[in-house]
């Protein structure tokens, strides 16, 4: 444990001594008056790097040069564009290879795991998710539902916290497992939650679920890039994940997938198929019957949007380089910096005037959360937010009172930390 000093001279030892200083130089920062800002929000849109331009334009250039020859002919053909992906991609989601791969955006793809893994049946239709899961994912489980001739609220099991509190207990999940074992179809959480910054118990919550003969499938939006996974180890089955947020690859920017290797070579689970899920040695030969190429790649539809992963290949050499697990212990101190300023406001704050203390949300246990602190606000929480805005610390705003921090390894300082303290402190 490091012990954390309030204090610019600490902050500043912090970020001289810290291996991944010179990573922050590789990405372009917002300006406002002529000063980069604080940027927390990587968590819902990542900076650009400075090498995406390049390498989105050197496939313009091949464009230009090849026209359709591009396809074998541009310095990574575009007909397996997407296999140079693979590997980077599976580092980071602890997955082989031919486990994962990009395609679509993060919903269609979430769409398209269900209908290959949430197969009910009369008595075994519900889905279990978080109560508090993103607006999007909520919509596709209950149109999942609907569209399988279910009602969603008969459906969907959605698990709530305690009253007062905010995490959900992962002895509270096995139980709700548990209690639905006989109707449980499919189990589907965020991996890391958005809204309060949880990181499940992914190991044990999936053993639970396989065990109650259910499928399990996770939402790494908030988790790729953010904390170290293990997915093939941990036999989840399904999984999705966005590249515009902890990734870094451009609004929008091409999503991915998960499929576990169990699952490589089985021809019979149903898919909604395209003609580049096909298997690479007959796709061009056009059969009339396809052929699902091995593993996760299988689940393509589309050609690949070559232009946006280009934009994720630049990230994913910046991750190759820094490493996961380096990225992982920067980010636990960083974050627990930030708690503990947080923590040492509240007692000022409780012993000078009586005053509510902020509520960090996200659970204590480092290896419960990835970076990002979610802070209840109870008190002038818009006002704070706001001049916290107008003084070029880039956070964000969950209405009714919740303020997102997260302060992302690659790229945010220890002295970025102090001067969001400061700030805070000053403003409460
Ligand atoms: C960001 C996010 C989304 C956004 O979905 P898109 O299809 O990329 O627009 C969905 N679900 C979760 C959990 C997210 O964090």
């Amino acid at each position: 444990m490091t012990n954390f000093i309030n204090s610019l001279s600490f902050a500043t030892d912090m970020d001289s001594n810290d291996p991944l200083a010179g990573f922050r130089d590789r990405f372009y920062f917002p300006q406002m008056n002529g000063k980069d800002v604080v940027y927390f929000t990587g968590n819902s849109l990542g900076l650009q790097p400075k090498t995406t331009q390049d390498l989105v334009l050197k496939e313009l250039e091949d464009w230009a040069t090849w026209g359709v020859e591009g396809h074998f002919h541009a310095r990574n053909p575009w007909f397996s564009y997407q296999d140079i992906l693979t590997e980077q991609i599976a580092s980071i989601l602890g997955a082989k290879p031919e486990e994962v791969v990009s395609m679509n955006s993060l919903t269609t793809n979430l769409h398209l795991l269900m209908v290959s893994f949430y197969r009910p049946t009369k008595s075994r239709y519900k889905i279990l998710c978080e109560y508090d899961l993103f607006p999007s994912d909520l919509y596709a489980l209950q149109s999942q539902a609907s569209f399988h001739g279910f009602n969603p609220d008969d459906a969907l099991i959605a698990l709530e916290a305690r009253e007062g509190e905010y995490a959900l207990r992962t002895d509270d999940i096995l139980q709700a497992i548990e209690q639905n074992k006989d109707s449980l179809c499919t189990l589907m959480l965020g991996a890391v939650n958005y809204y309060t910054g949880q990181f499940f118990d992914i190991d044990r919550i999936t053993k639970a679920a396989h065990a109650a003969g259910a499928t399990v499938g996770y939402n790494l939006a908030h988790a790729a890039g953010n904390v170290p996974l293990k997915l093939h180890d941990w036999d989840v089955d399904f999984a999705c994940f966005c590249s515009y947020k902890y990734l870094n690859a451009s609004p929008g920017g091409v999503s991915g997938i998960f499929v576990h290797e169990k699952f490589a070579h089985d021809k019979t689970i149903p898919r909604f198929a395209g003609w580049w899920g096909n298997d690479p040695e007959t796709r061009f030969k056009m059969p009339r019957t396809f052929v699902p190429a091995v593993g996760a790649r299988s689940w393509q539809l589309s050609n690949a949007p070559v232009l946006s992963m280009a934009a994720l290949k630049a990230s994913l050499d910046i991750f190759e380089e820094a490493g996961m697990q380096r990225l992982h212990d920067k980010s636990t101190r960083l974050t627990g910096f930030l708690e503990a300023i947080i923590n040492e406001i509240n007692e000022k704050k409780l012993t000078s005037a009586k005053l509510k203390p902020i509520k960090i949300i996200t659970p204590q246990n480092p290896a419960e959360r990835g970076c990002q602190l979610s802070l209840v606000m109870e008190e002038k929480g818009k006002q704070v937010y706001q001049k916290l805005m107008e003084a070029g610390i880039i956070i964000d705003w969950r209405e009714p009172d919740v303020i997102r921090v997260a302060p992302v390894p690659l790229y945010n300082t220890f002295t970025d930390v102090y001067r969001f303290g400061k700030l805070l402190q000053e403003l409460v």
